[in-house]
């Protein structure tokens, strides 16, 4: 059976926020406060370091340090938002490797906890826009008889798919929010930067 190592995931989320963070950073600067990419680099690096002085035994225990060091290590609403997305699914997985259906679950179990924590809706121009449609395509595709890989390509395409649906959104949460109008036209960096989390599962699991 294919399965996800958590910390490659990681690895691979890490070094994809470093490689786009000066892109995150732009972004966020026409419509926040120019320090999603920073921050996000702060947090993924942490992250990985952590893993540098030793693994957990566990996936889920993987995912679990994972959210704390975000939540502690990244100032800003989207430390405690990826902080609860991680330890979330970290409820969701297993031991030993996370298969297609623990993934599913632990999609979905992150997304409904960035929810509670943020009570963004679909279409307030939130990472939550490309979450959504990436678990649901996910789950979708592993209905339809989809092995892990097909299903998260799915994932990957819906979750551009949303994050570029974000530009034409007004912001509703967030800092974004206090533009009004102004932030119509501008793609969201919380949305991008969820983007790469589900690349950053396809690289890992290839
Ligand atoms: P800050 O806004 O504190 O500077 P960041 O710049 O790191 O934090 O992150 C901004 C991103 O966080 C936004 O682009 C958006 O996607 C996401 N975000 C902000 N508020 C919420 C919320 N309530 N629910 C979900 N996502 C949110
Ligand atoms: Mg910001």
């Amino acid at each position: 059976m294919t399965v996800l190592d958590p910390v490659l995931w990681l690895r691979e989320f890490a070094s994809l926020i470093d490689e786009n963070a000066d892109a995150l950073t732009e972004l966020d600067a026409a419509i926040g406060d120019a320090d999603h990419g920073s921050n996000m680099r702060r947090g993924t690096a942490a992250v990985t370091a952590a893993f540098d002085e030793g693994v957990p035994a566990t996936s889920a225990e993987t995912l679990k340090q994972a959210g704390m060091v975000l939540i502690r290590s990244v100032g800003g609403a989207s430390g405690p938002l990826y902080g609860t997305f991680f330890l979330r699914a970290a409820a969701a997985v297993g031991s030993d490797g996370i298969d297609a259906e623990g993934f599913g679950a632990a999609l979905r179990a992150g997304l409904a906890g960035v929810v509670a924590r943020g009570k963004a809706e679909p279409g307030d121009k939130t990472m939550i826009d490309a979450l959504r449609p990436a678990v649901d395509a996910f789950d979708e595709k592993i209905t339809a008889g989809s092995d892990f890989a097909g299903a998260l390509a799915a994932s990957v395409a819906a979750a551009a798919s949303g994050r570029d649906a974000t530009t034409a959104l007004q912001a509703r949460k967030g800092r974004a929010s206090y533009l009004g109008e102004r932030s119509i036209g501008h793609q969201d960096p919380g949305a991008t930067s969820a983007a790469l989390l589900v690349v950053a599962a396809a690289r890992a699991l290839s």
